[in-house]
């Protein structure tokens, strides 16, 4: 797949090796916000099955009120229905965990709503920095590979400041996340509380809104319909896609790690997004391609170097891109 290197750009030292914490020994009350999302559901999920007590916050923006419906008879789950940037109205007993992942991440979804989506980024994630620091809970934050940009420096390491237009229409998102990790960092600095960050590369699975708009739903559900695949530019920009179950895993392993610093997750296999609706006519054995206007400032590169999660996490990837869309292809197939 396309592979290439490049090494300018602001860079800080690599970081020191995490010290083994037992944050997650024994079941844990976790709050999630964004719980009703495409990732929050996943692990609201996890979190029940390995017996821990769940509250899921989510003000539905993009969200699926099915997602929560999934958990609603739950005797360990509860939902609350708020937008956590006005304030987390949690009165329960002492938490373990707040896991802040609500925000709106597609780009239709952000660029619908830039206020909303700044807001969650800055006030939300305070707020839950603030339940954090009050309970002395962990706090786990969802950041995302937009820290980087239009990535000067390939693939990405952690370690890379980024190259973002902070005034374009994409900034609503990026610069919501370069603000929640500042202050995330803040709060673990100046306050003690204990802080995972982590920067999300594209994924993808069950639950996504059919009608997000990111590529890969975008692409099985054109497929699925008989539709052309729309594609943005000319494809030759790249994104490297990770599957649910990765991320979720590459999560459960962070919060057993005391370590601070941003940890890339992602699969580290790079498709342009041509190779990407190839892969997708390859398995629906049909769908023409059209080409259609790129977005503004839509990054031409994107591969996450994945050491830190190898070496801290003990993460493995194997490229299953095609065997995960044909799985894909069946769930969202029935739900049609
Ligand atoms: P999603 O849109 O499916 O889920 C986000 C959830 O947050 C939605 O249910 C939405 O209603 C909720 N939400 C948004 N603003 C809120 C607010 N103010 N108050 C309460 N709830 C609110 O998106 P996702 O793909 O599940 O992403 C989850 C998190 O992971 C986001 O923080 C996103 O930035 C991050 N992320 C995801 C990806 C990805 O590829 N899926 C990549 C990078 C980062
Ligand atoms: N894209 C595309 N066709 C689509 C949707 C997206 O070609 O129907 C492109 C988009 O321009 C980008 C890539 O696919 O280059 C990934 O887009 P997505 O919205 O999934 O995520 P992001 O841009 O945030 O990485």
């Amino acid at each position: 797949m396309t592979e290439a290197t490049h090494t300018e750009g602001h860079m800080t030292e690599p970081h020191p090796t995490p010290v083994p914490s037992t944050a997650t020994s024994g079941p844990l009350r976790i709050l999630i916000t964004g719980s009703a999302g495409f990732v929050g559901s996943h692990l609201v999920e996890r979190f029940l099955n390995e017996g821990h007590t769940v509250t899921g916050v989510d003000n539905y923006i993009s969200g699926q009120v099915s997602n929560t419906d999934l958990f609603r008879d739950h005797p360990r789950f509860t939902f609350i229905e708020a937008d956590v940037s006005h304030g987390i109205p949690y009165t329960g007993e002492k938490l373990d965990w707040v896991m802040h992942f609500a925000s709106p991440a597609s780009p239709p979804h952000y660029q619908q709503f830039p206020v909303e989506t700044l807001m969650v980024g800055a006030q939300g994630t305070q707020n839950g920095l603030e339940l954090a620091h009050a309970h002395g809970a962990g706090f786990f934050l969802a950041s995302t590979s937009e820290v980087y940009g239009d990535p000067h420096v390939h693939p990405q390491p952690e370690t890379y400041w980024g190259n973002v237009n902070p005034i374009g229409v994409r900034s609503c998102y990026d610069e919501a996340k370069r603000y929640a990790e500042a202050i995330t960092m803040a709060y673990h600095r100046s306050r003690g509380v204990n802080t995972r960050i982590i920067r999300i590369f594209n994924t993808y699975g069950p639950r996504m809104r059919p009608d997000d708009g990111r590529v890969i739903t975008n692409f099985v559900h054109q497929a699925l319909r008989g539709e052309p695949l729309t594609v943005y530019g000319d494809g030759s920009q790249t994104r490297s896609f990770q599957y649910i179950d990765d991320l979720v895993e590459g999560i459960s392993r962070l919060m057993m790690v005391k370590y601070h610093e941003p940890v890339n997750l992602g699969n580290p296999e790079e498709y342009s997004v041509v190779e990407i609706a190839e892969v997708v006519k390859d398995i629906f054995g049909s769908g023409n391609i059209v080409f259609e206007d790129l977005p503004s400032d839509d990054p031409k590169i994107r591969k996450p170097n994945v050491d830190v999660a190898k070496r801290l996490l003990r993460m493995k990837y194997t490229n299953d891109v095609q065997l995960r869309l044909e799985i894909l292809k069946e769930e969202w197939g029935k739900l049609k």
